[in-house]
């Protein structure tokens, strides 16, 4: 998906070039496909959860339409300040995640890219790529490797 900071308007939604077909190919190798998202712009009242959802349904049919189902997605609806124990790089997503799924952690995949996603991983004991589509980004701490593409990633997760 596209990075917009607070999207609150579906037809905005849009994904990176080749991330429906990336996606696709981890599904069918087996893999679950499993979405933790930050959503403090709830907390601070910049979009309702029926915009939220609206925003996630767009996303899920936008995938569906390239033959990808996601199993879930989890965010987080709190702002950095209440505490909370879902905000990433905190683990009540990937806990959450892990009731609801037979997940191995250790045998599973984060791939982000902000420093939260990195640090998540390395919390919850999760491999890590950082996907760093800009040329002058730098290597997180946490990051096993970073891709630049999706196609990048299926090669150096799926071989
Ligand atoms: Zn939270």
């Amino acid at each position: 998906m596209v990075n917009c900071p607070y999207l609150s308007d579906p037809s905005r939604v849009a994904l990176f070039a080749g991330a429906v077909g990336g996606l696709r190919r981890f599904r069918e190798a087996g893999w679950r496909l499993i979405v933790v998202s930050n959503q403090s712009g709830l907390a601070r009242g910049y979009f309702t959860r029926e915009q939220l959802s609206a925003v996630t349904d767009r996303l899920a049919e936008l995938l569906a339409a390239g033959g990808v189902v996601l199993d879930a997605i989890y965010y987080c609806p709190h702002g950095p300040d209440d505490g909370c124990d879902c905000r990433k790089p905190r683990l009540g997503m990937i806990e959450a995640a892990c009731r609801d799924f037979a997940i191995d952690l250790a045998k599973s995949w984060m791939v982000g890219d902000k420093a939260a996603d990195l640090e998540l991983a390395q919390n919850a004991h999760l491999h890590a790529a950082q996907f760093l589509p800009k040329k002058d980004s730098q290597l997180l701490p946490g990051a096993e490797f970073a891709v630049r593409s999706m196609t990048e990633l299926v090669s150096r997760i799926l071989g």
